[in-house]
């Protein structure tokens, strides 16, 4: 009979993220151990805790979950946490910290829905977030041309650097969209415009938008007043507007929180997974079918 799931939800913030917690249970997990305060400096004994206590052959019955508000944090932690590894003395990880990326999966997902993502230029709005930065990373794997758009170009460049990291292949350029005019620019003659910016911070206005060419989809993470793109609604998933296939926040909330849980339940499948974006994301077109 095999061992239950124990899932070791680490997360760097002054209290475990609770959100991570119920999704974690909702996806099957036998037994959660919730550790706050993580950071690169004591997670080795943690890690240890998982990969020595059970015999090899139900170590697929241990994972670990990357969690909490910073995302550079977590990128680090899953570092440290992979150099704990050797030989077969494993357990899988999942890095989601800040939901950064099932989010920016479940939103290059709907672009995919809208597009032909390999013909298609995309404009990604506040592209400099860890969002906006996975989503740049999957919308390049997918061959599409990348627009990543910020108020600085240089940190869109920064961006940029950064993508052509994890995709060598990627098609990536910077723009600026320190005005209107500008954000114009840089969504004109895109297909799709995924707007990534903080929340409760509008990118996108009605006017700048209906002044652009050739949209086909329009998609905002930021379900908090003022929305990122007016006149996408939080709710639109796949809502047509004039033409334009609009998703918002919480329409893409659902897919999103399907991926979670469908990769919670993958970590136990087999010891030796890394669940980052692309991963995720590949998880995602699974569930999609697509
Ligand atoms: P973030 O790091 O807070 O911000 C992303 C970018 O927004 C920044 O890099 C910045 O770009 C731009 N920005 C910040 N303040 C601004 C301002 N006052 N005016 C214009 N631009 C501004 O965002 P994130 O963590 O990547 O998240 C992106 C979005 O996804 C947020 O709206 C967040 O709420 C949402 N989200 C949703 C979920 C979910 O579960 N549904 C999960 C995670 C995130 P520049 O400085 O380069 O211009």
């Amino acid at each position: 009979m095999s061992k239950p799931k124990i899932l070791m939800q680490l997360d760097g913030d002054a209290h475990a993220s609770v959100f991570d917690a119920v999704v974690a249970i909702d996806a099957g997990v036998d037994h959660l151990l919730q550790y706050h305060g993580v950071g690169v400096d004591n997670v080795r004994e943690l890690v240890h805790g998982a990969m020595f206590t059970r015999g090899p052959q139900d170590l697929q019955q241990t994972a670990i979950f990357i969690g909490g508000s910073n995302v550079a944090a977590g990128e680090r932690l899953l570092k440290e946490i992979t150099r704990c590894f050797f030989a077969s003395l494993r357990v899988s990880v999942l890095l989601d910290a800040n939901g950064a990326n099932t989010t920016a999966a479940a939103a290059v997902l709907a672009a995919r829905q809208c597009v032909d993502l390999s013909r298609s230029q995309v404009t990604v709005l506040a592209g400099t977030g860890p969002v906006g930065q996975r989503a740049a990373r999957l919308l390049a794997g997918e061959g599409a041309t990348v627009r990543i758009a910020s108020r600085s170009l240089g940190k869109a460049r920064e961006a940029c650097d950064a993508v052509r990291l994890a995709v060598a292949s990627g098609r990536v350029e910077p723009v600026q969209t320190a005005d209107a005019a500008e954000t114009l620019a840089a969504i004109d003659g895109s297909q799709a415009v995924i707007a990534a910016g903080a929340a409760g911070v509008e990118l996108l206005s009605d006017a700048t938008r209906r002044g652009s060419n050739g949209l086909q989809a329009l998609i905002d993470l930021n379900a908090v007043p003022p929305v990122g793109i007016t006149g996408v609604d939080p709710l639109d998933k796949g809502k047509n507007r004039d033409g334009v296939l609009c998703y918002g926040a919480i329409g893409i909330g659902g897919t999103k929180m399907k991926i979670h849980r469908a990769a919670i339940r993958k970590l136990f499948e087999s010891n030796d997974q890394v669940l980052d974006a692309e991963q995720v994301y590949a998880l995602g077109r699974d569930i999609l079918g697509s």
